[in-house]
């Protein structure tokens, strides 16, 4: 397993790379702690991690594992391939001090037991951000509803995985309920690693002007579309953007964030919040802190977008 594959070094990387000595995670954590203290941050909080029930874990990672269609012909090592509880305790060894359990379905009538396994998660793990998701099937407003009124606080949506049409009328319900309770929404609806056959701004587009309101916060960037749903973001106050993978070398190398959209994103500062996608990511976690930190916006920016954007958010 490649645990220890440390983040390449180069001049824009000033705190080092993480995992170079010894096993364990312990540098990469002492690493995280110096990109920390030298912000002035007590903690992380990362709006994009993957929880979910370990058969459905272990199919996605078999998924990256055997490069499942999705990913083509990729190199996609998973760098935190541990038990569920190492991997809470990696997050907190991090100063991650709130996280979410991403989960999503692919088909009709997994959704509700996913949302049921969620709540449970949160339940006993205090600093995960309460997630359900939702699919286009008859009920789906019904069970959205019993999550909200269960505590949930944050939705995931995979509009790649899922193969749906966000703005699927079966959906319409649903997105009124969470526009109108205010909950974010992470969706993963860009064209990356490979598009399908909703993803990309249009359909995501359809469903905004119909809730102008929803929180809608695009996964990745928006990858590789960065620059039309930088747009989106623009054109609606309550649109969000994470970095999940964005920025990365892994991600540069076949999805560059075109440097002319930087002062955009720099606008959007109060917007852009941290997502990493652990544990199912080919490099170490201090790799997207690095990344972020080379773009240069300034440590205001990495204050707003690795904490306290999402303090905002989430009331935390
Ligand atoms: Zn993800």
């Amino acid at each position: 397993m490649n645990d220890h594959r440390p983040a390449p070094a180069t001049a824009a990387t000033p705190v080092g790379s993480a995992g170079a000595h010894g096993s364990g995670h312990g540098a990469e954590a002492e690493a995280i702690r110096r990109f920390r203290e030298r912000l002035g941050l007590a903690a992380l909080i990362d709006v994009h991690t993957h929880f979910m029930p370990d058969r459905v874990l272990h199919k996605v990672w078999n998924y990256f594992d055997t490069n499942g269609p999705l990913i083509g012909d990729l190199e996609w090592p998973i760098t935190y391939r541990k038990e569920e509880a190492e991997r809470t305790a990696l997050l907190r060894s991090f100063g991650v001090r709130s996280f979410t359990s991403m989960l999503y379905p692919h088909k009709p009538g997994m959704a509700a037991w996913l949302n049921a396994w969620a709540a449970d998660f949160a339940g006993r793990t205090p600093d995960c951000l309460h997630t359900a998701t939702l699919f286009p099937e008859p009920g789906v407003e019904t069970y959205v509803r019993a999550a909200v009124e269960a505590g949930a606080r944050v939705f995931k949506a995979h509009v790649q995985v899922g193969a749906y049409d966000p703005a699927d009328e079966l959906l319409d319900g649903a997105w009124g309920l969470l526009a109108e309770a205010g909950i974010p929404v992470v969706i993963h609806c860009g064209s990356g690693p490979a598009p399908g056959k909703y993803t990309g701004p249009g359909p995501v587009g359809r469903v905004l002007a119909r809730h102008p309101g929803l929180r809608l916060v695009v996964a990745h960037m928006g990858m590789p579309e960065y620059e039309e749903f930088t747009g989106l973001a623009e054109r609606y106050p309550e649109v969000r953007l994470d970095t999940t993978m964005a920025f990365t070398d892994f991600t540069e190398r076949f999805m560059p964030f075109p440097p002319r959209a930087l002062p955009r994103i720099a606008a959007l500062g109060d917007r852009v919040l941290l997502g990493s996608d652990f544990p199912n990511i080919p490099y170490p976690y201090v790799h997207q802190l690095h990344a972020l930190e080379r773009l240069e916006l300034g440590d205001e920016w990495l204050r707003a977008v690795c904490h306290d954007n999402a303090a905002r958010l989430f009331g935390l």
